[in-house]
């Protein structure tokens, strides 16, 4: 913007929405913030946003912005002071670890925790109470990229940055559209293709994207057939002899399960999975796998895959994320500036305060894990907490987390910035179960889907009213400065934990004085991981440090695993992660969705984003310009659908599944269009009718536990 001639002040900032994690410039000024710009000097946008991120002032002060602690009574929400929430909260936490045992609490967090929330409540619950009931909707977005990674490398997140897309000359998009989930991302990606006629693009997805308009390749497959694509494309690699040997003999190993495999043994598996085979399950023309391989595999060509929930929310979806990574490994492409297997986050910091500071029920800091004595002992010399009392069991995922709390197994649960009354799949149980568990909620709004159900509502500080961390995508670990002060009694949520873990006799684990100093003491767990994190006061004055940072005055990581870039490794490339120092290429059959269209529910329904709106809404449809853009959520339809169900664009389809139904307006011809056959629903509508969630499914992957929102089987009717 060039709006701001009567700013007093800019603040340096990062963007409060995706994971691409653009650098902004806040005015403020009397108090308020008036207008944000893009910062310049961030490598990740070079002064660009796109407009959720123009707009963000206006997500400061509006109607529904919660100024007081809310208590529920005799059904009606009351005003109280925060001492008394705060007791309240206390008393029901005392309560029921007296009664029932630690595991009888939760917490849900999220990756639009700033860093230093994420790290307190995971050391409120996993080192003083003694549960491992802490998740958060990172689960819902990103559980398979880990799992992917963590089983590929031996280490969670990604080797290259968002600087590989600058020297790619081949990009294999699948499952993501970035165009309107990663704007600012995609911009680059357009940039690159108009500087170099000779940079190619595929995208892999079942219905046509506006990512799909920059594409020199459409592979609009079935829903549900991406490991057998992945896998077909694997095969005409190794049989045109496109592999990169000397690579796959010197850093690679095959497995299959646990069981060890030769090249020619993992050729034969893929022997199943040519091309001719493939056509017919993935919809596709064996020419069009042919051809998206050799082009993949081009040793002329840099080549970087980019993908988010297409593949992550899956119930194989850390199999298909194997299974991209496989692609580079086979080929070598891997390790060198741009050529990298790259995950995209969904949120501001997915990364940076759920996956580093492992907020989630089966991890603890600096990406270990709760079931490993040694990586318990560790953490728990840093926080100061008897070892023993760490529980050694992973808690409750997401899914499970919800389950508890409609069992009645879970008695409080306390939700941090995140809005699972809308966002969890399958919703009728879950908002029942939400509404049955003493439940607390943390939020800068009210009332959301979830503090409605709630039985305390705290206000919440809101972006650039708190100093913190966020840690984007690209493994960039960046400050964000306090701009102004919350309005009425809004407080930050790490505040409100420490009072309650105060109020539950923890104060003497929680002595801090500043976010500098948690941001220390956690920093300390990274030393030693290969994951070390820059020091608080170098982040203030930087645009973003991409961790390892072992030398806390020495350059950023731009590619892990690779010398000279990674500074743990001496020459080449060395998968550390791992025992032997290889990266596994893994022998995954390909498997479909949990459930399929039939006859009663002919249609693959899939959800995903528009542009103009983010997650649940509670932000973008508070901002005038985003809600005239896109006031409501829709059916996109396949135009050969609508004709047979008898429904025109802009009339009322409702789509019903095993679970539950929604109504939304149909739309042909949008600005995509999924295949025949096919669904596709945006889920930011805040409307109950209009909730796809009610009807989309609640399996999940077993090694990651993410659910696999992207495909279900429904019907539509003409309403
Ligand atoms: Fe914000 Fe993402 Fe848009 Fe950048 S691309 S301005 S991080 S929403």
């Amino acid at each position: 913007t060039t709006a701001g001639q009567d700013v007093e002040k800019w603040v340096k900032g990062v963007c409060r929405y995706c994971g691409v994690g653009c650098g902004v410039l806040v005015g403020v000024s009397k108090g308020k913030i008036t207008t944000v710009k893009g910062d310049p000097d961030n490598p990740v946008n070079k002064g660009r946003l796109c407009v959720k991120g123009i707009l963000l002032p206006k997500i400061m002060d509006t109607k529904d912005r919660l100024l007081h602690p809310l208590v529920k009574k005799n059904g009606q929400f009351v005003k109280v002071t925060w001492e008394e929430a705060l007791e309240l909260i206390a008393g029901k936490f005392r309560e029921a670890i007296d009664q029932y045992g630690p595991d009888s609490v939760g917490y849900y967090g999220s990756g639009q925790n700033i860093a230093e929330e994420a790290y307190v409540a995971n050391k409120l619950f996993k080192g003083a109470i003694g549960t491992n009931n802490i998740d958060g909707n990172p689960r819902t977005c990103m559980a398979s990229a880990v799992a992917g990674y963590v089983s590929t490398f031996g280490k969670d997140e990604p080797m290259g940055t968002y600087a590989d897309i600058e020297q790619a000359d081949v990009f294999f998009i699948i499952g993501a559209n970035m165009a309107e989930a990663h704007p600012v991302l995609y911009s680059s990606l357009v940039d690159r293709k108009n500087a170099n006629p000779n940079v190619k693009i595929i995208v892999a997805d079942p219905r046509r994207t506006r990512t799909a308009d920059v594409a020199d390749m459409l592979l609009q497959f079935i829903p549900g057939t991406d490991l057998a694509l992945l896998n077909s494309m694997a095969n005409v690699i190794i049989e045109e002899e496109l592999t990169d040997r000397t690579f796959i003999d010197n850093h690679t190993t095959f497995l299959q399960g646990e069981k060890k495999l030769t090249f020619a043994e993992f050729k034969t598996f893929l022997a199943d999975y040519t091309p001719d085979r493939t056509a017919g399950v993935t919809g596709l023309s064996a020419e069009q796998i042919r051809e998206a391989a050799r082009l993949f595999a081009d040793r002329n060509r840099n080549a970087m895959s980019l993908w988010t929930m297409g593949l992550n929310q899956r119930i194989r979806g850390t199999w298909a994320n194997n299974l991209v990574h496989n692609l580079h490994l086979l080929t070598g492409k891997i390790c060198r500036p741009g050529n990298t297997p790259f995950s995209l986050t969904g949120q501001p910091s997915a990364c940076g305060s759920i996956r580093e500071v492992g907020a989630l029920s089966h991890l603890l800091p600096a990406h270990r894990v709760v079931a490993n004595p040694k990586h318990r002992e560790e953490i728990a010399g840093i926080w100061g907490v008897d070892p023993q009392k760490m529980s050694p069991k992973p808690g409750y995922h997401t899914i499970e987390m919800f389950r508890a709390a409609a069992s009645g197994a879970l008695k409080v649960l306390w939700v941090v910035c995140t809005n699972p009354g809308q966002s969890i799949p399958n919703l009728t149980p879950y908002r029942e179960g939400m509404e049955k568990t003493f439940m607390i909620v943390s939020e800068a709004y009210h009332p959301t889907r979830t503090s409605e159900l709630a039985d305390v509502v705290l206000p919440a500080a809101l972006w650039m009213e708190k100093e913190g961390v966020y840690g984007n995508g690209e493994r960039r670990t960046q400050h964000i400065a306090k701009a102004i002060e919350p309005p009425g009694e809004a407080r930050p949520d790490v505040w409100a934990l420490i009072e309650v873990a105060k109020r539950l006799g923890f104060g003497n684990l929680f002595p801090y004085r500043s976010n500098e100093e948690i941001w220390e003491e956690y920093r300390k767990c990274t030393v030693g991981t290969k994951m070390d994190l820059p020091a608080y006061d170098r982040l203030r004055k930087e645009h973003g440090l991409t961790w390892p940072l072992p030398d806390p005055g020495g350059p950023e990581t731009s590619i892990r695993y690779a010398a000279p870039y990674d500074p743990f490794v001496k020459e080449g490339i060395q998968f550390y992660g791992r025992p032997d120092g290889r990266a596994v290429i893994f022998a995954r059959p390909h498997s479909g969705p949990q459930e399929i269209p039939d006859d009663e529910y002919p249609f693959y329904l899939s959800t995903g984003r528009v542009l103009e709106h983010w997650h649940t809404g509670t932000m973008t449809m508070n901002v005038p310009e985003l809600k005239r853009a896109m006031p409501e959520m829709y059916a996109e339809l396949n135009p050969e659908d609508a004709e047979k169900i008898g429904v025109k664009d802009g009339e009322p389809v409702k789509i019903i599944s095993r679970r539950g139904e929604c109504m939304l307006k149909a739309k042909l011809n949008g600005r995509g269009q999924p295949r025949p056959g096919m669904v596709y629903v945006p889920f930011h509508d805040t409307e109950i009718a209009r909730m796809i969630n009610f009807v989309t499914i609640d399996a999940f992957d077993d090694a990651s536990k993410q659910p696999e929102y992207k495909i279900c089987a429904v019907k539509l009717v003409k309403a």
